[in-house]
């Protein structure tokens, strides 16, 4: 094919997108139509998937400490609301875009319903690289980020809580900043708060634990055993390193760590624990005592039985999806592999349990934290912790179900059975007016 007879785009996107680099809302749409022929009559109402909701952009402008003034591009999207408040979390990167933000609500909606939370999905971002800036830089953009965005959100319409690069500090200023403009102490507004200001025992480690249950029960299903299994994680932050922990303490060997510093390997397996700290000594993660540093490439052919995307998106593509020795892929990020590349996977007898299950397990405690904010009553970390692992393995096991029966993708049946939820609501509710 020649560049002048290449098919102009046949998808039927929102306006606001460049139709030819819509960017990561691309892959969201890919994996709609690929699940349209397995929703039978609710096929009728997919086109609410297709678009968003609701989507504020907003500037953000503030004082820098030298006392010029900067604006910072900020975003909030409600993807849906057709089964409860939007919820999802809020990123803070210098390569946010508005479709990233729309992929990353849209998924919030997908794993919401996977799931089986009360919620619809959102998700918001600011354009700037935190690592240039101050605390004070900081909190005084989230304060007026979250004045902005204010308009919309709220404990019963839409609950943010942290994503890469933001954290339980981010979601205090958050909560005071909208606390001050309501007049009262609301600490249902988001969640990922600070244990003492509301928030839930166990939220800070949820996801990376969600990985392991879901990564867990899937090395069960796959006849794997955890006792010395070779892991390879991509990332090493809150999902990452958490993740690393609970599978080194159930006896696996965590092979190679990737992040944004570099790349480690070590046959013998690296403590997380010694990880971690030479990480906060350093400030990057190579030159750990026992490991070797790899290219950076070189982490997709590492030879290991299970890998743990827990970065960004994009990141599994048809560059390095064909290195990937491992037989299992738990996706800690959201978005980490294209559609294409998770074709190969599958090909290659690869399975993945897919972002919108494997990393529900934040947003779950995050529900609890909601509903422990609504009673004012705490509950106990092994409560919690409990509650998460029955949630997060009766899900996978109930996926892996209709995996089975329908002869699909891990992937391809959350998108089912989450789909399907959210257009029963959808039916349901019908049109208003
Ligand atoms: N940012 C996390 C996610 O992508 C958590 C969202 C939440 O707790 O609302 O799932």
């Amino acid at each position: 094919m020649t560049a002048t007879d290449t098919p102009a785009p046949t998808r039927d996107i929102p306006s606001y997108l460049d139709p030819n680099n819509i960017g990561p809302y691309e892959i969201f749409l890919e994996q709609v139509e690929r699940v349209t022929p397995y929703l039978g009559k609710l096929a009728f109402w997919v086109d609410t998937l297709k678009r968003p909701k609701r989507i504020l952009v907003v500037d953000v402008p503030i004082h820098l400490d030298d006392g010029t003034v900067a604006h910072f591009e900020g975003y909030r999207v409600q993807h849906n609301t057709s089964r409860g408040p939007a919820k999802g979390g809020v990123r803070y990167h210098q390569d946010v875009t508005l479709s990233e933000v729309m992929a990353l609500s849209a998924w919030m909606t997908i794993k919401n319903a996977a799931v089986n939370l009360p919620y619809g999905g959102g998700k918001g971002g600011i354009r700037l690289d935190p690592r240039k800036y101050s605390q004070g830089e900081l909190e005084r953009v989230t304060r007026r980020y979250t004045t902005e965005i204010g308009l919309i959100i709220g404990p019963e319409k839409d609950i943010p809580a942290p994503d890469v690069n933001t954290g339980p500090q981010t979601m205090a200023w958050m909560m005071d900043t909208y606390s001050m403009n309501v007049g009262r102490t609301a600490t249902g507004v988001v969640t990922g708060k600070p244990v003492s200001l509301g928030g839930s025992l166990g939220r800070a480690d949820a996801t990376g634990r969600g990985v392991f249950v879901t990564g867990s029960e899937a090395m069960k299903k796959m006849g794997m055993s955890l006792d010395g299994a070779r892991i390879a994680i991509q990332g090493f932050g809150n999902v990452g390193e958490a993740a690393a922990r609970n599978f080194h303490s159930h006896g696996a060997k965590i092979v190679a760590i990737q992040d944004v510093t570099g790349t480690i390997y070590s046959e013998a397996g690296i403590d997380p624990a010694a990880a971690l700290a030479h990480l906060r000594q350093t400030g990057k993660i190579t030159g750990l005592e026992g490991s070797e540093e790899i290219g950076k490439d070189d982490f997709w052919g590492v030879d290991c039985d299970v890998l743990i995307p827990a970065a960004l998106e994009k990141q599994i593509t048809l560059a390095n999806a064909d290195k990937i020795k491992a037989k299992l892929v738990v996706e800690g990020a959201n978005g980490p592999t294209i559609p294409a590349a998770d074709d190969l996977l599958a090909s290659k007898g690869i399975t993945v349990v897919p972002d919108v299950l494997a990393n529900a397990g934040g947003v779950t405690v995050s529900y609890f934290e909601w509903v422990q904010d609504f009673s004012s009553f705490f509950w106990t970390e092994d409560e919690i912790n409990k509650r998460l692992d029955r949630i997060m393995s009766e899900a996978f096991l109930s996926l892996w179900d209709v995996k089975e029966k329908h002869n699909v993708t891990l992937r391809t049946a959350v998108y089912i059975v989450a789909c399907t939820r959210v257009l029963e609501a959808r039916a349901l509710r019908g049109l208003y007016p």
